[in-house]
């Protein structure tokens, strides 16, 4: 496909520069810059922004993000085969695109965040995309640095980002994503989409901060969520026996016969700030 840019087509920079798709390193690529546009586009307005993207391989999305007219992109990529590729196009839009070649884990992205909107978008490393989410979703202070997330995952992952209760979905990451974020499912992209095709259908998230979160302490939710969920069938009375049962669950206002799945995001909430009520009192011997 012709490129809009002025940029060779992705096919042949892949082939020119060696970049056969490990699959260690989660390279699924996307070379239809349409798709890439509707990704980047996804995001909104991004003029002001400076974009973090993870992982951007052989630059589909990092050319879309570009020619959209972002600000400045500061691309992350491990895979040091990429870094010539990137450099053309660093070169095609001077001054807007700077490459770092590393572990986007090991990365303190706030730390690299300049002043003014940033915007995350990243078709991600499937391996790692889940945790890269929860790191981005657990400062201590919020708002956030970013201010939206756009990303694709698989699309039971997804599903998981925006399940609420009552869903066969909800689970630990639903109840973190809707505490802190507004999060929605953008659209489908079929395994075809990209080189080499996924067994799996994936998705692209949108997601945003709340501006006034419930307050309550991560590690705790983190302490309920998981205790619940870990037995996700059982009575909360029973999954959460360790954390103080059914006292906590009365001190919380909820029904100790309820199960996890049935627990509203508020809820969780609740029931993360009674523990720490429970144990402050267990400590002054009340
Ligand atoms: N953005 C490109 C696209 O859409 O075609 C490539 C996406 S591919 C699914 C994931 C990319 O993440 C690969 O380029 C891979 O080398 C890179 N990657 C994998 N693990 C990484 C990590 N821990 N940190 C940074 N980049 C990583």
């Amino acid at each position: 496909m012709a490129a809009l840019d002025g940029l060779p087509p992705l096919r042949d920079v892949i082939q020119r520069h060696g970049l056969d798709a490990r699959k260690a390193l989660g390279q699924n690529f996307l070379l239809d810059l349409n798709l890439t546009q509707k990704i980047a586009r996804t995001a909104g307005a991004l003029e002001e922004a400076t974009v973090f993207e993870v992982g951007p391989g052989p630059g589909g999305l990092t050319r879309a993000i570009l020619a959209l007219g972002a600000k400045k992109v500061v691309a992350i990529e491990r895979d040091s085969r990429c870094l010539p590729a990137l450099a053309e196009i660093a070169d095609h839009y001077p001054g807007r695109l700077e490459v770092i070649e590393g572990d986007a884990l090991k990365t303190d992205f706030e730390a690299l965040a300049p002043e003014g909107p940033v915007k995350i978008i990243a078709n991600l490393p499937y391996n790692v995309g889940t945790q890269l989410l929860v790191n981005w979703l657990l400062p201590k202070a919020w708002p956030p640095f970013w201010q939206s997330l756009t990303l694709m995952f698989q699309k039971e992952v997804g599903e998981r980002i925006v399940a609420c209760e009552d869903d066969d979905h909800y689970g630990r990451l639903g109840v973190l994503c809707g505490w802190r974020t507004e999060a929605r499912m953008a659209f489908d992209v079929p395994p075809q989409a990209f080189t080499p095709p996924p067994k799996v259908t994936s998705t692209v998230v949108h997601l945003t901060p709340r501006e006034n979160p419930i307050h309550c302490a991560a590690s705790n939710l983190e302490k309920v969520t998981q205790a619940a969920f870990g037995q996700r069938r059982k009575m909360l009375r029973q999954s959460l026996k360790s954390l103080g049962g059914e006292s906590l669950l009365v001190k919380a206002g909820i029904d100790p016969a309820r199960r996890a799945e049935t627990l509203s995001v508020e809820e969780f909430c609740l029931l993360a700030n009674s523990l720490v009520m429970t144990k402050a009192s267990r400590e002054v011997g009340t």
